[in-house]
């Protein structure tokens, strides 16, 4: 199997840019491009020149560097069909059940619609990794804007679906604020208890707490386990279809 380097860096307030590298076929793809100028600045140290952009969603906090990207590389802008008018300098739209290739791999593009309406993800199996903009963030899952809680949530059982030890790249650092509303909803939950501590050390350090897992997520992510019955006896509500009790949570979260 070829190897897929990973590079992942603070910018902007609280975003995460992250660049993907396969050496052997000589292509670099930036997911999203909140800084052009700081990821242009990583490209140049790492030697990669870059090939594709490959965009989540069309707020500017991910798409702002992307005429400065194209035009100071030449890379194929790539990003959702459902918000096509809105990604700049877009050359590609694509969809759930495309698969964009990319070197050795191939990249499959999930519809994540609900923060906002044509939101995607991508998704290397062969890499095991996902790239999932501001729809599942650690401990936590995006604000709905242009969706509703139900559409929200069947894109978030679509990630729930992946495999368990798919790593999980998100937009942001939201971390330490989830971990800490997670614990109201989730109190009893001993792996969120102890992750909370974990990731409070993290950024003690100045290290970043993603990427994260599958697994962990669904042990962990409140937003992901609108199930279980303890989280339902929390919320008075233990007889609502699983949506709705996702519905609540995020509710809270917003006034959290
Ligand atoms: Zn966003
Ligand atoms: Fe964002």
């Amino acid at each position: 199997m070829s190897k897929l380097d990973i590079e992942q860096f603070a910018c902007l307030t609280d975003n995460y840019a992250v660049l993907i590298h396969d050496e052997e076929a000589g292509v670099t793809a930036s997911i999203d491009a909140p800084d052009a100028e700081a990821i242009l600045k990583r490209l140049e140290a790492k030697g990669w020149k870059l090939t594709h952009l490959l965009v989540t969603h069309h707020h500017n906090d991910h798409t702002g560097g992307n005429l400065a990207l194209k035009q100071a590389t030449g890379c194929k802008v790539i990003g959702p069909a459902g918000e096509a008018e809105r990604i700049p300098g877009l050359d590609e739209a694509v969809k759930e059940g495309d698969v964009v290739p990319f070197g050795n791999f191939e990249i499959k593009v999930l519809d994540t619609p609900g923060h906002t309406i044509g939101h995607i993800a991508y998704w290397i199996p062969d890499a095991r990794v996902a790239f999932v903009g501001d729809t599942l963030f650690a401990m936590g899952a995006g604000r709905i804007f242009e969706g509703n809680a139900e559409i929200m949530w069947t894109s978030l059982k679509k990630l729930m679906e992946l495999p368990p030890n798919t790593e999980i790249y998100c937009g942001h650092e939201y971390t330490v604020a989830n971990a800490r509303f997670a614990l109201t909803i989730d109190p009893e939950n001993l792996a969120l208890q102890n992750r909370a501590k974990e990731v409070d050390q993290l950024r003690d350090l100045g290290k970043p707490t993603l990427p994260t897992r599958i697994d962990r997520e669904l042990e962990t992510n409140p937003f992901l386990r609108p199930h279980v019955t303890a989280i339902r006896a929390r919320l008075g509500m233990p007889y609502e279809p699983d949506w709705k009790v996702f519905a609540e949570i995020r509710e809270r979260k917003n006034k959290a």
